[in-house]
């Protein structure tokens, strides 16, 4: 690999390479751009687009595209080339300052939710210039938010963009507050740690749930699990390493932070963490990653499965967001820091946050609920969909402290006084120990570990970043109009503290008392997709996006639609897969196992006479029998299933079926397979094992 300071960025038009290339006036009106959301003049677009242009194709471009990211919860492209005919027969390349600024996708196939219908056919894409353009193979990519005419936002990126603008106005009025001039922005910053599985690529051809679904819908524990814990950042495998190796340099060519990587629990599991960064860009990387992941492991041979549940039994995929909020200048608001100032800032912000995560715990728990999140949020590896705050002994004593006016240091015996003392420091390995907590402290951030590996991360960030917003608005009217700041701050922060304690759980999510006591303190246990999703519409959530910008109550609508048909369409496509499966593969494989049997115990009376012991043959026949019987009636009950919720036409209705029909016909059918696996013939067995797909890359 060539020096790794010339291969980081170098696919980027990065901010360096604008202050080479773009004139110094040029270069000064687009930063205003970037950094204070001034509009951009025409003149200076097509300056800029020009520049850009040329140095695209210095790098191999012949097109451009603007890149989005609808609400498929995939980016979508089409690429455009730069020639343009010249009287003479011959082409020019060309890219106008219009054509970066706006384009206009054929975007009639994107879910709407109904928005186009009501409003207008047509969307446009407009470039997000605090995201840089970045050239992949041989096209330009523009990062843009998509919208449709009215204005409505048909993607992931827009609210995003708003929910931060939202949380900055916010975190603004208070650092005012706090006597900070130096700021002129708040920023939310994100590290998203991404979990998958490799599996060897003819395995997984030989699999059509893994094509279809990309998760196994049959298949039976192998002898061995994850039960020895050997996998954990056990000695990376030659040929995944050089997976790792290559996909590592491809992200950073696209100024990827890719960081760290490790085996994970699970066999054929691993891990890669990129250095944290704004979390429009974070997001925008996090979709790189997954797509160069794909791709990747593909030129070896493997296929990288990013579903949040591939193998029953076996650990699932999440993705860890890392989340936290800092100013321009580069200070991170959930630094406790070393004075009482910073400290009294700190725990205003603490406080911000653990009220908006009590009061919108439907909120975040809805940005992670899809199909393939429901099989593992709760199964006994991942955090439960009980959303719950972990802080740690230390700050939990803090926070006791100031709630019941009981001393938070047992030697001294002095209570907390907000403003006046300074917090004990909070060791980074004591505050890191809860893996089981859904939204952990761990320093300085908290870890949001509930979001599913393959989902992006924009919904948990918008919404987290909303909610908090609303905290510090309520702070910022309470502090502004206050006679004694600092008496209201201490008051503000007890009276948030205590309100939402119930919110704080430091014990082990994975315990089933957890599930109890959190009914107890009245926490909300929302277990499946369609059980989350209709609080989206609640008044207070519809109210809490409304005030911030964040969506209206039509494009609420629009999204709630769509999180419902998908869950709905996931569910179709893998119980049709399972029928399908069934019918054509396991049932006539047993069957055929069954024949050879009998023909051989026939085989052996036919030589022996009444000498012939056919005990094996039979007494298998009839067990393989028995489960035949079961499956193909197990399959029709689906089936049936399945119609009965296929005619349905209101969505929610929809949805309750899937999970309350459909999901457990699915899983009558897979149990009777299961069963018939294990009394098959490797031979017969229509396609590979858990134990061939888990140990297949060597
Ligand atoms: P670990 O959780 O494995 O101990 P780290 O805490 O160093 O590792 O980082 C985990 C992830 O959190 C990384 O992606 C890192 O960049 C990210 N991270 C660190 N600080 C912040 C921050 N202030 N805001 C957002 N993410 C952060
Ligand atoms: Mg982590």
């Amino acid at each position: 690999m060539a020096n790794l300071n010339e291969v980081f960025g170098c696919m980027v038009f990065s901010d360096h390479v604008m202050k080479q290339r773009l004139p110094k006036e040029t270069y000064k009106l687009l930063q205003q751009t970037i950094k204070k959301g001034q509009p951009l003049d025409i003149g200076v677009a097509n300056v800029v687009a020009n520049a850009m242009k040329d140095w695209a194709i210095e790098k191999g471009a012949t097109h451009y595209t603007h890149w989005f990211q609808p609400m498929t919860g995939i980016t979508a492209e089409k690429h455009d080339s730069f020639i343009a005919p010249t009287n003479d027969g011959r082409v020019l390349m060309e890219f106008s300052g219009s054509e970066l600024v706006r384009g206009e996708p054929d975007a009639s196939s994107f879910p709407s939710g109904g928005i186009r219908a009501t409003f207008e056919a047509r969307g446009y894409t407009v470039w997000d210039p605090t995201s840089a353009a970045f050239v992949k193979g041989k096209t330009l990519y523009i990062p843009t938010a998509f919208c449709s005419y009215t204005g409505e936002a048909l993607d992931a990126k827009t609210p995003l963009l708003r929910s931060m603008e939202a949380l900055s106005r916010q975190a603004m009025r208070i650092l005012r507050l706090f006597g900070n001039t130096d700021a002129s922005s708040v920023v939310s910053t994100v590290g998203p740690e991404q979990e998958y599985f490799l599996i060897d690529k003819a395995m997984y051809e030989k699999r059509k749930d893994l094509i279809y679904c990309g998760r196994t819908l049959f298949g039976s524990r192998p002898p061995k699990g994850q039960e020895l814990e050997d996998q954990y950042f056990a000695s990376i495998k030659t040929r995944v390493a050089a997976f790792m190796n290559e996909l590592n340099e491809e992200l950073w060519k696209l100024g990827v932070l890719a960081k760290t990587e490790h085996n994970e629990v699970a066999p054929a599991q691993h891990e890669l963490a990129p250095i944290f960064s704004k979390t429009n860009i974070a997001v925008d990387h996090n979709h790189l990653t997954m797509e160069l992941l794909q791709r990747i492991a593909k030129k070896y041979d493997m296929i990288c499965l990013l579903h949040e549940k591939p193998f029953e039994g076996i650990n699932g995929s999440g993705k860890h967001n890392n989340w936290s909020i800092a100013t321009d200048t580069g200070v991170n608001l959930l630094d406790p820091g070393t004075t009482p100032h910073e400290n009294a800032q700190f725990l205003l912000f603490l406080a911000a946050v653990i009220k908006a995560v009590d009061e919108y715990q439907d909120l975040l728990r809805i940005s992670v609920a899809s199909a393939g999140n429901d099989h593992r949020l709760g199964a006994n590896e991942a955090p439960p969909a009980i959303v719950s705050v972990f802080l740690g002994d230390e700050l939990t004593g803090v926070v006791e402290s100031i709630t019941n006016g009981s001393s938070y240091d047992a030697k001294v015996k002095t209570l907390m006084k907000i403003g006046v003392d300074v917090l004990p420091p909070f060791p980074r390995d004591t505050t890191d120990r809860n893996r089981t907590s859904p939204f952990a402290f761990t320093g300085n951030k908290f870890e949001f570990r509930m979001v599913g590996s393959a989902m992006s991360i924009a919904e948990a960030n918008t919404n987290l970043n909303t909610a908090v917003a609303e905290s510090l608005r309520i702070f910022a009217d309470e502090l502004e109009k206050a006679a004694d700041f600092n008496a209201t701050l201490q008051k503000l922060v007890r009276e948030t503290l205590k309100a939402h304690k119930r919110i704080i759980f430091n014990g082990n999510n994975y315990d089933e008392a957890w599930v109890a006591e959190a009914e107890k303190r009245g926490l909300l246990n929302l277990k499946t997709t369609p059980d989350a999703l209709p609080h989206l519409l609640k008044e207070k959530n519809v109210k809490l996006f409304e005030t911030h910008g964040v969506f209206s109550h039509t494009e609420l609508h629009s999204r709630y639609d769509i999180a419902m048909e998908k869950y709905c369409k996931v569910l179709n496509i893998e119980a049709v897969t399972m029928t399908k499966m069934s019918k054509a593969r396991i049932l006539p494989a047993v069957t055929a196992y069954s024949k050879e049997l009998a023909e051989t115990a026939n085989a052996k009376k036919a030589l022996m006479g009444n000498e012939a012991d056919v005990t094996y043959e039979t007494t298998l026949i009839s067990k393989i029998s028995a489960l035949t019987t079961a499956l193909w009636k197990n399959t029709v009950a689906l089936e049936e299933a399945l119609e009965k919720t296929e005619a349905l036409t209101d969505i929610t209705e929809k949805a309750f079926s899937y999970k309350d029909l459909v999901i457990p016909a699915m899983a009558e059918v897979r149990s009777a397979a299961d069963a018939l696996e294990l009394l098959t013939s490797k031979k017969h067995w229509p396609f590979p094992t858990y134990g061939d797909l888990l140990y297949s890359v060597i």
